[in-house]
């Protein structure tokens, strides 16, 4: 296994005009329209990501907001004059959201940082209730005992954290006896807020996320108005929002904080109620699709190169880096080809997936319709984990993409490679974003992947995943990476090969065993497979 750091050898170097920094390391007139055109005054980046993210915002599937970027993807594909289709699918449960608006009105006045989860009904008007908070249970039994109290009560399922106060700023402020001292008692009454849980979902082991699920529709069905959840993602004002589990009562997320204060005045019986105005509406079955952009192949139609994002996402906030900035990457990129490299050698696909949210699924149906395109396949590039400059590719154990990419890199200016680590050959990975969809073909796919641990701790499913935390220097950089690439590789003589390398039986040693970029197991003994597509959201 070798890992390098790209860096590009100073020969051949060309001077570049004084006023911008870029040094090309070839005379390719594409490769320098395409700088000029990216990276410069001429880049739509942050014009086309204020549309999407502030005016049509969160685009979870199955909703009219999916339904508004797929129009507005296709009328700005339209007036490049690139051709534009959906691929339609299946089809997925509709759903909209109205107002979320939540107060404590007693023991005092507060109004509640407080977002219905993705899903869930409304409540029926404005409601007041009583707050509960799920007691420590220690059997069946004592569930039971429990429930009837939850009649006409909202009820408090998830674990409250005792600090909202970001790790990082205890680790740098607290001293080490008393930052030890709170992990040790959060700990532990984790465990045992999540024994609670299990208890009375009435399984043996699992997820404490799992198990309020099944803890939700239990106390829907004991007469409980409303849930409040909570899912602290280990930062200062970030909360991870998912889908709710109830059928006829709202579920509400609350923040780290609000959570907690409405959870401690119930468990220390200070008597907590709220108001809730929550407005939601099932629409019904609505068709499932991809947005898909093609500039077919001159000289070789039959052979493809893939730029990939994921188009839906979560909807506690504007999935502005899940997955708004790779969308706008490869529209970018699109753009870019268009207007420097109109008739690609081989033919370019822009995919724009829907669904990678709830498994792969846009981009595993794309793979499953068009054996033609895997079959032809020259290489996909997917970007998943928003803003940041890519700064790592793993070669996913193709044995002679290391070579395609090197030679790719060196026409591409260093200003951007010089950032990038290429993992060569490295490993398939296991899990992850739609490159999987491809990968397990096997067909030549990877991820350009950004800073991780950054974006896992703040904007990864979170409801400050907003306009703001776009790095528009970095989105520049990535839709002209996105454009470069494949250029180059719709260029190249020849195919990148699906050979791959033998894979080990036993997890690798050391830094291998988890890729610090993805935090993701690399694949051990057998290559990734591939699944029988979901087209609809029961099956
Ligand atoms: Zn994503």
């Amino acid at each position: 296994m070798k890992k390098i750091w790209f860096v590009l050898a100073a020969a051949g170097v060309v001077a570049a005009p004084a006023l911008h920094a870029q040094t090309f390391p070839t005379d390719d007139p594409v490769i320098r329209q395409m700088w000029q055109e990216g990276m410069e005054d001429r880049s739509q980046a942050y014009a086309l990501a204020q549309v999407l993210m502030d005016s049509i915002g969160p685009r979870l599937t199955g909703s009219p907001g999916y339904v508004r970027s797929a129009e507005w993807l296709e009328s700005v594909y339209a007036s490049w004059g690139i051709d534009v289709e959906r691929h339609e699918y299946g089809t997925w449960r509709g759903w909209e959201r109205g107002i979320t608006h939540v107060d404590l009105i007693q023991p005092r006045i507060r109004t509640l940082n407080a977002t219905m989860m993705a899903w869930s009904p409304g409540s029926g008007g404005v409601v007041e209730a009583e707050v509960v908070a799920l007691p420590t249970l220690e059997s069946e039994a004592d569930f039971e005992a429990w429930l009837p109290q939850v009649a006409g009560r909202a009820v408090a399922i998830s674990f409250p954290e005792p600090t909202c106060r970001a790790p990082e700023s205890w680790e740098e402020n607290a001293t080490p006896a008393s930052y030890q001292r709170m992990q040790e008692e959060r700990q532990a009454a984790e465990q045992s807020w999540t024994r609670s849980l299990l208890v009375a979902a009435g399984i043996e082991r699992g997820s404490a996320r799992g198990a309020e699920a099944t803890v939700a529709q239990r106390l829907e069905e004991a007469g409980a108005v409303a849930i409040f959840r909570a899912l602290w993602s280990d930062g200062w004002g970030a909360d991870k929002i998912f889908d709710a589990s109830t059928e006829e009562i709202a579920t509400i997320q609350l923040s780290c904080e609000d959570y907690g204060l409405v959870t401690r005045l119930a468990m220390n019986d200070q008597s907590p109620r709220v108001r809730i105005d929550a407005e939601a509406e099932f629409t019904g079955t609505v068709p499932a699709f991809n947005v898909i952009a093609t500039m077919p192949g001159t000289e070789l139609p039959d052979e493809y190169v893939l730029l990939g994002a994921h188009l839906d996402s979560w909807d506690g906030a504007s999935g502005a880096t899940d997955n708004g900035t790779g969308t706008i990457m490869m529209l970018e990129a699109a753009r870019l080809l268009k207007t420097t490299y109109p008739n690609p050698r081989r033919t370019i696909i822009i995919g724009h997936w829907d669904a990678e949210e709830r498994g792969l699924i846009g981009s595993n149906n794309f793979q499953a319709d068009h054996p033609d395109v895997m079959a032809g396949l020259q290489s996909a590039f997917n970007q998943d984990n928003g803003t940041w400059r890519v700064d790592y590719i793993r070669m996913m154990g193709f044995a002679d993409a290391g070579a395609h990419f090197a030679r790719w890199f060196s026409a591409i200016p260093p200003e951007i490679t010089q950032h990038i680590e290429l993992d060569i050959p490295g490993l398939p990975e296991s899990g992850g974003s739609d490159h999987m969809s491809f990968l397990c073909v096997p067909a030549p796919s990877f991820r350009f992947q950004s800073n991780y641990p950054d974006y896992r701790q703040y904007t990864w499913h979170t409801g400050i995943d907003t306009f703001d935390k776009i790095v528009f220097d970095d989105l520049r950089n990535n839709a002209t990476l996105a454009a470069m690439a494949a250029y180059l590789a719709s260029e190249d003589p020849e195919r990148v090969s699906r050979e791959t390398v033998v894979l080990p039986t036993t997890p690798p040693e050391g830094p291998m065993r988890v890729s610090r970029r993805t935090q993701n197991f690399p694949s051990i003994g057998q290559w990734p497979q591939c699944r029988t597509p979901r087209r609809s959201y029961n099956n």
